[in-house]
């Protein structure tokens, strides 16, 4: 059986010994009716939805700021239940951290909402062939391109949700 007594641990308080039993409870009533590993797109796209329906993406996608005690406690738990679980939460929170960190209000009213709803999938492209570990590598360039875009020169490599996100949070050099 789990041992769970670091709940007891100073830096976590009531609210984070609820969070982790309300999720367990609900990962464990909810995922084996979600998960398919032989359709993880579909997969993924059940889970977000349940995700943001439960309430639990709010933890992923805040409207101020980030608890990361929250955050490691509902990735742990869904980890625990099911890998695809902690990894479609885990990438709707780091789709969406930059907009969330640094985005203006047009920026955060425009994805936010929907990424922490479950009604869209969120993307994080920073990963290139020759920029892994070595971020200071990223070679794509990002340009002007009219009054409302902007164009990217490169190649991204290894970008979870790559094909059925909504949005993607892209890292190119501006200068
Ligand atoms: C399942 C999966 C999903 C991913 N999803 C995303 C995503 O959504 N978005 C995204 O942007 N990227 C994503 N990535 C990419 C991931 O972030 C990169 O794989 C990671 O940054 C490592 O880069 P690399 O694969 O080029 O390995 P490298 O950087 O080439 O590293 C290879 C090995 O060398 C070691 N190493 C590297 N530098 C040093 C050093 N200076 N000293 C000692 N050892 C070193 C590393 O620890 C590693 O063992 C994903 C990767 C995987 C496997």
């Amino acid at each position: 059986m789990a041992d769970h007594s670091f709940l007891s641990w100073p830096f976590f308080g009531p609210e984070h010994r609820h969070l982790r039993a309300d999720v367990d409870a609900w990962a464990e009533a909810e995922l084996p009716g979600l998960v398919d590993h032989g359709d993880v797109d579909g997969t993924c796209r059940r889970i977000v939805r349940a995700l943001g329906a439960a309430g639990w993406l709010t933890e992923a996608v805040p409207s101020d700021s980030h608890d990361v005690r929250s955050l490691c406690l509902c990735r742990e738990t869904l980890a625990y239940h099911d890998g695809l679980a902690d990894f479609a939460f885990a990438m709707q929170g780091l789709g969406t951290a930059p907009i969330t960190l640094f985005g203006d209000d047009a920026l955060r009213k425009r994805y936010l909402p929907h990424a922490r709803d479950g009604a869209a999938i969120a993307a994080f492209a920073l990963s290139e062939p020759e920029a892994g570990s070595d971020v200071a590598a990223l070679a794509m360039t990002v340009t002007p391109d009219g009054p409302d875009h902007v164009r990217l020169d490169g190649e991204k490599t290894w970008i979870s949700n790559g094909g059925i996100a909504d949005h993607y949070v892209v890292f190119a050099r501006s200068g």
